[in-house]
């Protein structure tokens, strides 16, 4: 690893509803650019959208995998609790008034680790947050719906609701670049370095608790961030050696390589890498305004077109 390795949170993955409420939630209301409009590689007659900063960049990218009649999801042990985002400190009384007005599901304001928390959910009752950080209004922003000065400046943290806080902790400081970096209740905190944009995750301990299922509004997979296939290599031999987990093979998905693993904790992980990037189809300019479909697909186009929901 170079000392301009940049770990922490790559994309966080989680799974919807119906695919135009989605959409419309994520670009009107929270302000994000849809970069990326595909399918789900694994279920083809399914979408894949990624929403995020201009580019796409790592440690801001949300994907969600929406399926029409999905179930919901229940919250439990051993899965992402809350999915954090980052805006500017001055904009929490800005985004209290967008969820009043537009019908979002919020919690009273809390402070944790020092900083202003803000919960809500979206339509499918996926738990989120905006963090109020100091500093960042210069930072560059999106701003499709939402003025600069409030919008979202990619992820914050995760926060994972686990039985017990060390195993999972192991993987995070051996393997995947962070440190413990500070603990309050019930709340271990990580951080990777000094990335700033998605470099947070949080362990919140609960002990014995009901385990999850799967559904609209859970998060399916957090992916952390290798620089390239190397580093993605070594790491996944780190996690082998060291700790007796193996990853899946590597996984092509067009916009970064992966390759998955089942952490102690019983999240699952993902290592993608930061090249070759969501630029790589289409023009930054332009990303997100068409169907891309990874080239095994191509040939398929017209009836894949035809099965996915319309959301124009
Ligand atoms: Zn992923």
């Amino acid at each position: 690893m170079t000392a301009t390795t940049k770990h922490g949170i790559h994309h966080v993955t989680a799974i919807a509803g119906p695919a135009r409420r989605n959409l419309d939630f994520y670009t009107r209301v929270l302000g994000l650019r849809l970069v990326k409009k595909t399918v789900n590689f694994d279920d083809p007659g399914t979408y894949h959208f990624y929403f995020g900063d201009e580019a796409g960049s790592p440690g801001t990218i949300l994907t969600f995998f929406p399926w029409e009649h999905a179930a919901p999801g229940r919250l439990g042990i051993g899965e992402t609790q809350e999915t954090v985002f980052r805006v500017p400190e001055g904009a929490m009384g800005y985004w209290t008034h967008r969820f009043v007005e537009k019908g979002v599901a919020y919690d009273a304001l809390v402070r944790r680790f020092g900083e202003a928390v803000l919960s809500f959910r979206d339509p499918d009752g996926t738990r989120l947050a905006l963090v109020g950080v100091p500093g960042i209004e210069s930072e560059p922003a999106w701003t499709g719906e939402v003025p600069a000065e409030f919008a979202i400046r990619g992820f914050h943290s995760v926060n994972l609701l686990l039985k017990e806080a060390a195993p999972t902790g192991a993987i995070l400081t051996d393997v995947l670049g962070f440190s413990e970096v500070g603990r309050e209740g019930s709340l271990v905190r990580f951080k990777a370095g000094d990335t700033a944009i998605g470099g947070i995750v949080d362990i919140h301990e609960a002990g014995a608790f009901l385990p999850g299922r799967m559904g609209a509004g859970s998060v399916h997979h957090i992916a952390f961030r290798a620089a390239d296939d190397a580093e993605e290599l070594a790491m996944a031999r780190k996690l082998a050696e060291n700790h007796g987990l193996q990853t899946t093979e590597q996984r092509d998905r067009n916009y970064f390589r992966s390759v998955y693993f089942r952490e102690p904790g019983h999240v699952l992980f993902e290592i993608a890498t930061d090249i070759p990037g969501f630029a790589i189809d289409e023009p930054v300019a332009s990303l997100g305004q068409s169907l891309k479909l990874p080239p095994v697909y191509e040939s398929r186009r017209r009836e894949i077109e035809q099965v996915l929901p319309e959301v124009a």
